[in-house]
C-alpha cells in the first residue's frame, strides 16, 4: 500500500474510533472555533499542543514554526497575532518552548545550517549576548537554559507589539505567558507571565 493510501486509511480508523469513543470530538470539530488561546509552539512532532493539553477541536489557534519564534518582521506572523488578538479575542498568548528542541541545540552554535540560519539567528544572537552564562555547563544545560531565554524573548517581543499593547490600552483581558515543556515528564513550566494595565506596557502576574 502506498503511503498516502496508508495515511487515508489510518484517517478513516480514526473516525471510526471517534465515532464511537468520543462523539463530542466530531461534534467540536464542526462547530465554529472559538478558541481562548492562542499557542505560539515548535514544530517538532512531539510537541503538539492538542496532545500536551488534551484540547478537542476549536480550543486552540496554533502557529508552529522552528523553535517557537514570533517574528514580527514577517507579515505572517503579525497576521496570526491580529486574527488571534482582535477577531477571534483570544485571552492568553501562549509561547512555548521545549527541552532537546533542535533548533536551539542548532542555535548554540553559528552555521552554516543552511535555510536555516536566518530562521535561527535571533536565538544565535541571544547565545552570543549570553555567552558567559552558558560557559561551563554542559551541553544539555546550555540548549535547556537558551530554550528558557527564547520563549522569554519571544513573550518580549509579543509584549511590545502594537496589538498586545492595544488590547491591554482598551482593558481586554489579555495574558502574555512562556512556558517551557520538559519531553521527561512531559510538563509545563511557568517561565514568565504577563497581564495587562491601561498604560498598554503589562506586569509580571
Ligand atoms: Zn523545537
Amino acid at each position: 500500500m502506498k503511503t498516502l493510501e496508508r495515511l487515508l486509511e489510518r484517517n478513516r480508523n480514526a473516525v471510526r474510533n471517534l465515532e464511537s469513543g468520543k462523539p463530542e470530538w466530531l461534534e467540536a470539530i464542526a462547530a465554529p472555533q472559538k478558541p481562548d488561546i492562542y499557542w505560539i509552539g515548535c514544530s517538532d512532532s512531539r510537541t503538539a499542543p492538542e496532545r500536551i493539553l488534551q484540547a478537542i477541536p476549536g480550543e486552540l489557534f496554533v502557529r508552529r514554526g522552528i523553535a517557537n519564534q514570533f517574528r514580527p518582521e514577517e507579515s505572517g506572523d503579525r497576521a496570526l497575532l491580529h486574527f488571534a488578538v482582535n477577531v477571534l479575542g483570544v485571552c492568553q498568548i501562549v509561547v512555548c518552548g521545549h527541552t532537546d528542541c533542535g533548533g536551539v541545540l542548532g542555535s548554540l552554535q553559528d552555521g552554516p545550517s543552511g535555510a536555516l540560519d536566518e530562521w535561527l539567528e535571533p536565538i544565535r544572537g541571544l547565545r552570543r549576548t549570553r555567552q558567559e552564562e552558558l560557559a561551563g555547563l554542559e551541553t544539555g544545560a546550555q540548549e535547556r537554559k537558551l530554550s528558557e531565554w527564547n520563549v522569554i524573548h519571544q513573550v518580549e517581543l509579543l509584549r511590545q507589539s502594537d496589538v498586545v499593547r492595544q488590547a491591554w490600552k482598551e482593558g481586554r483581558p489579555l495574558s502574555v505567558s512562556g512556558l517551557l515543556l520538559d519531553l521527561k515528564d512531559p510538563r509545563l513550566h511557568k517561565l514568565i507571565s504577563y497581564q495587562g494595565t491601561a498604560s498598554g506596557e503589562g506586569i509580571e502576574a
